[in-house]
C-alpha cells in the first residue's frame, strides 16, 4: 500500500493518516500473506523513486496506490510512472476515480484502477475473480482500457476498522517538516453520505456521481474503534455528524461511559445550535473544534446554494455556539454568480461579527456532477476552464479573485485575530503552552522553508503552464481548510 503524496504543498496534510488505504489494507487481511504500508510523507527514504523501485522489486507482488486529492497530482503521476512496470499496479482513491482515463494514458505502468469505494473490489481482485466479473474495476486489455460497470455502494456496517497497526509512526501537525504540536491526530468515520442537497456540494455523492445514501455505523462499533485509537485529537470525518441528533447524543453518552478522553473535531451544519442539551453533552464528551458550513453572509447566495439557512439564522446560531468553549471555524465560498466585490469583502467582517475563530474561503467550483455546471454554462459572462476548476466571470477573472482573496485574508487574519486563535487553542487544550513557545522558537526554521516553498511553487506553475492543465476534481473541505489555513 503506497501513499505517494508528499512535498511542501501537503505540509499540513501530514496531520491525517492515510485512512483510506488502511481501510483497504484491513479488507485484504486473510487474503494476502503480508501487507506493507508506505506513507511517503514520513517514509522519506522512499521519496526517491529509484530507492522505492528497488524495495518494490525485492519485496512486493502487488502494488496498491491511493490517490485521494488534487494536491500535487501531476508530480504523483510523474512519480508513479517511474515505478517498476513489471509489478502489478492497482490505483484507487477519490482522485483516481475521477481521472481514470487520464491516469491510464499518463502512467503506462498502471494495470488497473479501482473506482469508487474499493474494499470489496480489491478482495475480489486478490481472490482471483476474473477481471470482467469485478464491478467497479477498469483494466487494460489488448491495448485498450475496459471499464466494468459500477460497483454498488458498500454497506458501512460491515466494513472492518482501518488497519492502524501498519503505521510506522504517529501523525502530528507539522509545517515544512517542523513539528508544531505534540498532539497526535487520527480520523474516525461514523456515517457516510448526507441527506441535504446543497447545490455546490458533491460530498454526498461518491466520485462516480452515485448518491451516497446516508448510512450509520452501529455506535458500539464506533466506540470499539475509538478504544483502539491512541491519538489525542480525533477528526470525525463524517460529512455532518449531527444528521441524526439523537444518535449524536448517544455517541456522547457512550464516550463518557467508556471513559474515552480525547479532543474531537467535527464537521457540522449551523442548525446544531438549536439543540442546547446536545451542545452541553458535546462539550462534556470532549468535542472541541466545529467546522461549520456557513458558505455566505448573503441570503440571495444562500438561497442559490439551497443551503436551507439565512443570515439571520447564522447569526442566531453563532450567538449560541459562542457561549461554549468550542473552537469555531467557518467555511465560505466567494466568487459566486452575481456576487459583487463589496459582497465578497463583507465575508471577513461578517465572520468577525458572528464570532468565528477562523475561516477558510474557497472559490466556487464546477464539479462533474454539480448542478452548478449547467447554471454557469447558461449564465452570460461566467465560465470555467475545466471540470473541477473554479468559476470566473468577465468581471472577476483569476487575477481579480486572487486580489479579493488576499484582501479577505488580510482583513480577517489580523495580528489580534491570530493571537486570539493561539490563546483559544491553548485554553481549550488543542495546543499546549510549550507548543506555542516551541513554535515561536521554531519560527526561524519554518520561515525560510516557507519562502523557499513559495518560490518553488511559482516556478512549478510557470513550468506547468507549458502543458495543458489536467482535469481535476474536488478535494475534501477538511483538506482544503488545512491547506488554506
Ligand atoms: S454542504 Fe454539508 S449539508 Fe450540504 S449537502 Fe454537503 S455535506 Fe450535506
Amino acid at each position: 500500500m503506497l501513499n505517494p503524496c508528499f512535498g511542501d504543498s501537503t505540509a499540513t496534510m501530514g496531520v491525517f493518516p492515510p485512512t483510506g488505504q488502511e481501510y483497504i489494507a484491513a479488507s485484504l487481511k486473510g487474503f494476502v500473506d503480508k501487507i506493507t504500508l508506505l506513507d511517503l510523507r514520513y517514509d522519506k527514504q522512499y521519496q526517491d523513486p529509484q530507492a522505492l523501485s528497488r524495495f518494490i522489486r525485492a519485496e512486493i507482488d502487488l502494488l496498491c496506490i491511493g490517490i485521494q486529492w488534487d494536491a500535487r497530482f501531476e508530480s504523483i503521476c510523474d512519480f508513479i510512472s517511474q515505478l517498476p512496470a513489471e509489478i502489478t499496479t492497482v490505483v484507487g482513491g477519490r482522485k483516481a476515480t475521477e481521472e481514470v482515463e487520464y491516469l491510464f494514458g499518463r502512467c503506462p505502468n498502471i494495470d488497473m484502477i479501482v473506482r469508487g469505494e474499493g474494499e470489496e473490489i480489491i478482495q475480489q481482485l486478490v481472490s482471483g475473480v476474473p477481471y470482467p466479473e469485478i464491478r467497479g474495476l477498469s483494466y487494460r486489455q489488448d491495448g485498450s482500457v475496459v471499464h466494468n460497470e459500477n460497483h454498488e455502494l458498500p454497506d458501512l456496517t460491515h466494513i472492518a476498522f482501518p488497519d492502524r497497526s501498519l503505521r510506522g509512526h504517529d501523525y502530528y501537525w507539522s509545517q515544512y517538516g517542523v513539528r508544531l504540536s505534540r498532539h497526535t491526530f487520527d480520523t474516525v468515520l461514523t456515517t457516510r453520505g448526507c441527506p441535504f442537497k446543497c447545490k455546490f456540494c458533491t460530498f454526498s455523492l461518491n466520485p462516480l456521481g452515485q448518491k451516497r445514501e446516508y448510512t450509520e455505523r452501529p455506535l458500539e462499533s464506533v466506540i470499539e474503534e475509538l478504544k483502539t485509537v491512541t491519538a489525542d485529537i480525533v477528526l470525525f470525518s463524517d460529512d455532518n455528524l449531527f444528521t441524526n441528533p439523537k444518535r449524536a447524543e448517544q455517541l456522547c453518552d457512550l464516550i463518557l461511559e467508556n471513559g474515552i478522553k480525547k479532543s474531537f473535531v467535527v464537521q457540522a451544519r449551523i442548525d446544531i445550535a438549536k439543540r442546547r442539551p446536545l451542545l452541553d453533552k458535546l462539550q462534556k464528551a470532549g468535542f472541541k473544534v466545529f467546522l461549520l458550513g456557513v458558505e455566505s453572509p448573503h441570503d440571495r447566495i444562500l438561497t442559490n446554494f439551497q443551503k436551507g439557512i439565512t443570515q439571520k439564522e447564522i447569526r442566531e446560531s453563532l450567538a449560541i455556539l459562542t457561549q461554549y468553549d468550542f473552537y469555531l471555524h467557518g467555511y465560505f465560498i466567494y466568487g459566486n454568480i452575481g456576487e459583487t466585490e463589496e459582497e465578497m469583502l463583507y465575508i471577513p467582517k461578517f465572520a468577525q461579527e458572528i464570532g468565528l475563530d477562523s475561516i477558510s474561503f474557497q472559490k466556487l467550483r464546477v464539479e462533474k456532477f454539480s448542478p452548478f455546471k449547467e447554471i454557469v454554462e447558461s449564465t452570460p459572462g461566467y465560465y470555467y476552464t475545466r471540470i473541477g476548476g473554479h468559476v470566473y466571470s468577465d468581471k472577476y477573472g483569476p487575477k481579480e479573485l486572487k486580489r479579493i482573496r488576499n484582501r479577505i485574508r488580510a482583513s480577517f487574519y489580523t495580528v489580534r485575530q491570530l493571537l486570539r486563535i493561539a490563546a483559544k487553542a491553548r485554553r481549550i487544550g488543542l495546543v499546549t503552552g510549550r507548543d506555542v513557545a516551541g513554535s515561536l522558537v521554531r519560527l526561524p526554521l519554518v520561515l525560510p522553508l516557507m519562502i523557499w516553498s513559495s518560490l518553488n511553487k511559482k516556478n512549478r506553475k510557470r513550468k506547468t503552464h507549458a502543458v495543458p492543465p489536467p482535469s481535476t476534481g474536488e478535494s475534501s473541505r477538511v483538506r482544503q481548510t488545512v491547506q488554506n489555513t
